[in-house]
Formats: structure tokens, C-alpha cells, sequence
């Protein structure tokens, strides 16, 4: 796609999600009823947003990222009952899973009906639902009122942003505001299930986890990859990535260490600046490294929260190579894995 040419005065507005000022995100909800962009936080990661209904103003999403138009957005909403207006069918597990799951890290994939332009579902007849956990998303739906249509807001194939920083050093001058909240909770994308099959199957590992859903649903399946493709076509590209390029090391053990050691002294004697990605406890044997430890590897929410800040980190401090240990395969484990093994690419 051509690069974008237009330079907006982008607003950053900074909101407490403890104490909310309505003034700003009154602003913002009116912005997006005018066809604006507003990237805002969500518990996930910051998302960039624009009324679903208008597909002049979800064109500019894709304009203003550089994202092909086969990648379909997901669209937010903040009340469970306004899914019946948007969808053709609303499969009664999937219900059960909304009243559990919702505000937070799920999206459900479902039949939408004629009232959700083309371009926000990449001409798919599916399409993404999502009510996020996040007071100043909640708040920004309710002020403008559409349901909001919005990837995330980073440049295509970039990490997420979970700071308000890396939506400003991506998509400053692209954009109309950027609400500033913080760091977000979760720091990994949702999870994407397909409810129009059954089993219900997972397109993308995200932030709510297979076991969870599988506590209400249990016989939810991962998809394999061919079907992923086929469901969700943007899963195709390289995604997620930093600009560095990523090795993930899938040794386990000792033997994980000593292969990410022989491997930085290899590139390091090469002449290339390395970076390392590491549990809390194996960061000492890395130290003559720049290392960056996403916490302890049991403690594997707070190592999604960590993942895409520090990937941004090793790329501001101009590394050529980040080689990164492997995550267990388990809760948000599986979500890390799968970033990092489509980051390395
Ligand atoms: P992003 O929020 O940037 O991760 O992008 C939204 C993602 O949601 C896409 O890349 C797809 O993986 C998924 N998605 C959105 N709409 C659909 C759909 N109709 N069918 C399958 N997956 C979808
Ligand atoms: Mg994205």
C-alpha cells in the first residue's frame, strides 16, 4: 500500500483510568462520531479506532497503519446486547462465554449482517466482537456512540503497543488523538475464537487463556495453521515483530542457555549488537549481553506484559539480533510462544 501522505495534528490526551475525566473523552467519542482516529488503551494492547459504521473513516485505520485490507479489525462494543444488532447469529456457547469473558481479552468471530461496512471484515461474512476491560475504552464507546472498529495501533507487522509512547512514535502525525493511560494490564493481544463452526476453534492465542475457555467450553480447539489462514488472512504475513531480527531458541534447560550463549558470542565476534530476551532467573548467565528479562518463568502474565515493551526497547537501543528463550506452553505461555515464533520469521 502507498505510504501515507497526509500529516494530521495528532492531540495525546493523558486520562486516569481511577478517575476518569469525561471532558477529553467526550472530545475523543465526538471525534470518532466524525469520522476521526482515536487510538485508546484496552486492556490488551492500545488499539486505533474509528466509528464501524462509517467506512470512510475505517478506510483511514488502514491508510494511517500501512495495513493490507485482507487483515479484518475487530470491533468494539460495551454491552453485551449489542451484538444482536451487528451478527446474524449469536450461537448460544458463545453467549455463555460473552457473560463469562466479557469486558475482557476475547474476540469472537461470528455471521455479521449488512449493517458492518466490507472493509471492516475484509470482505469476510464474519466478523470480530469484542468488549474490552478498560474504563477509558468503556468510556470512549459509551461517549461516541458506535460501536468502534479498531486493530491495533502500530504500523502492519510492528509489535503492539501496550505504552502510549509506541503509539506516539508510530503513528504520530497519522492520527487525530491518542488517549495516554498508561501501560496496559495484559500486553498481549486477544484471543480470537470462530463460533460460526463447531468445535468453537482458536485463530490467534491471546490473552484469554485455552485452559479458561476450555473450563466453559470444553472442547474448544487451537485451528491449525492452514485454517487460521483461511479464517483470518492476515495471520499470514509477519506480524508482531520487532525490527531487529528474532531468534527464538526452543532448546529447553541448561541446553536453552548454553545455545543462546554460543549464539550471542557467535553474532557479537561477528560484529552485530545482540540483545537477549530471558526469564528473571536465567538473566545473570547473559550479562555480558544487553539483557532484558520479562520476569520470573513461572509468573507468565507479567512475561506477557513485559514481551512487546522490551522487543521495542532492544530496537531503540539499536540491536541487530535478539535471541530469545522459550516460554512454557501454558496459560499465557502459549500466546508469548506464538508472537515470538511469528516474529522470527
Ligand atoms: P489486531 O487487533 O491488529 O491484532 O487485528 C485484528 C485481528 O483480529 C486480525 O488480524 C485477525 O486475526 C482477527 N480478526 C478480525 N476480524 C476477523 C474475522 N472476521 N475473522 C477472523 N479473524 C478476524
Ligand atoms: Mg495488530
Amino acid at each position: 500500500m502507498e505510504d501515507y501522505k497526509e500529516i494530521i495534528k495528532t492531540k495525546i490526551i493523558k486520562i486516569n483510568p481511577a478517575h476518569i475525566d469525561w471532558v477529553p473523552l467526550r472530545e475523543a467519542g465526538r471525534a470518532i462520531r466524525e469520522g476521526k482516529l482515536v487510538a485508546f488503551p484496552t486492556e490488551t494492547v492500545y488499539g486505533l479506532g474509528a466509528d464501524a459504521l462509517n467506512k470512510e473513516a475505517v478506510l483511514k485505520i488502514f491508510q494511517a497503519k500501512n495495513r493490507p485490507f485482507l487483515d479484518p479489525l475487530i470491533v468494539h462494543i460495551n454491552n453485551l446486547n449489542e451484538v444482536n444488532a451487528l451478527v446474524e447469529d449469536f450461537p448460544v456457547a458463545a453467549q455463555k462465554l460473552g457473560k463469562l469473558f466479557w469486558p475482557g481479552p476475547l474476540t469472537m468471530v461470528m455471521k455479521k449482517n449488512k449493517i458492518i461496512p466490507d472493509i471492516v471484515t475484509s470482505g469476510l461474512d464474519t466478523v470480530a466482537m469484542r468488549i474490552p476491560d478498560h474504563k477509558v475504552a468503556l468510556g470512549l464507546i459509551k461517549e461516541a456512540q458506535r460501536p468502534i472498529a479498531a486493530p491495533s495501533a502500530n504500523i502492519f507487522s510492528h509489535t503492539s503497543p501496550t505504552k502510549a509512547e509506541h503509539v506516539i512514535s508510530d503513528l504520530q502525525g497519522r492520527v487525530d488523538i491518542i488517549l495516554d493511560s498508561g501501560k496496559t494490564m495484559i500486553g498481549v493481544e486477544s484471543t480470537v475464537l470462530d463460533v460460526t463452526t463447531f468445535p468453537f476453534k482458536i485463530l490467534r492465542l491471546g490473552g484469554a487463556t485455552l485452559e479458561n475457555l476450555r473450563e466453559v467450553v470444553p472442547d474448544i480447539v487451537i485451528a491449525d495453521n492452514n485454517i487460521a489462514i483461511k479464517r483470518a488472512p492476515g495471520m499470514l504475513m509477519k506480524h508482531y515483530s520487532p525490527k531487529a531480527k528474532l531468534i527464538l531458541v526452543e532448546e529447553k534447560g541448561e541446553k536453552m542457555s548454553e545455545k543462546i550463549q554460543e549464539l550471542a558470542s557467535l553474532y557479537r565476534n561477528e560484529g552485530f549488537k545482540v540483545g537477549i530476551i530471558s526469564c528473571q532467573e536465567n538473566s545473570e548467565k547473559y550479562a555480558e549481553y544487553l539483557v532484558k528479562m520479562l520476569g520470573e518463568a513461572e509468573d507468565l502474565d507479567s512475561c506477557a506484559r513485559n514481551l512487546y515493551s522490551h522487543l521495542r526497547t532492544l530496537d531503540k537501543e539499536k540491536c541487530d539480533i535478539i535471541i530469545s528463550e522459550n516460554f512454557a506452553n501454558k496459560g499465557l505461555g502459549r500466546a508469548i510462544m506464538d508472537r515470538l515464533r511469528r516474529a522470527s520469521r
